[in-house]
């Protein structure tokens, strides 16, 4: 799926949330802005993807849409088993979508959840998905929105959520 709008446009700095979030840590400024609608239509993929959640031992569904930086989205859900460690969560369903389709440059992605798929709280991602993001995505550009609706959002770097993650980088390092 693709985003609905032209990108070229003038990139306004998103969230009311956010904007104080991030620029509050040590007067850091974003890297990269996102524009609203692009938040809200990855939050409204993130909502319509909770319908497909396979969560019938926890009852937590989750939603997830990644946003590449050639503007597709790619959704994903959490997906129980009844041995418990295979399960995957919404947020690498969408990844490894994209990743098996050529896709490795990402920009952002919405992670919506809940018990019985009610937001009535945010809901993070887990460390091993975290450390997915970090396999993919600059710490420092890649979003995270968490969401309870397309009003009502946060959106944090992928560096708020894991400082000093290790990732490709540090393998790399001369
Ligand atoms: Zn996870």
């Amino acid at each position: 799926m693709n985003v609905e709008h032209d990108h070229g446009e003038t990139n306004e700095l998103i969230c009311r949330k956010q904007g104080e979030l991030i620029q509050n840590k040590g007067g850091r400024k974003p890297v990269q802005a996102l524009r609203e609608d692009t938040c809200r239509q990855l939050i409204r993929e993130a909502i319509q993807s909770l319908k497909y959640s396979y969560s019938p031992y926890s009852g937590f569904k989750v939603g997830a849409a990644l946003l590449t930086k050639d503007l597709k989205i790619y959704t994903g859900c959490n997906i129980e088993n009844a041995s418990y460690s295979p399960t995957s969560c919404a947020e690498r369903t969408a990844f490894f979508k994209a990743v098996s389709e050529g896709k490795k440059d990402f920009q952002a992605i919405a992670i919506v959840g809940g018990k019985d798929g009610v937001l009535d709280d945010y809901c993070p991602p887990c460390g091993v998905c975290r450390q997915v993001m970090m396999e993919f995505c600059n710490p420092k550009s890649f979003f995270v929105i968490l969401a309870k609706s397309e009003a009502d959002y946060w959106i944090y770097t992928l560096e708020d959520l894991i400082p000093m993650g290790f990732g490709p980088d540090n393998l790399f390092q001369k």
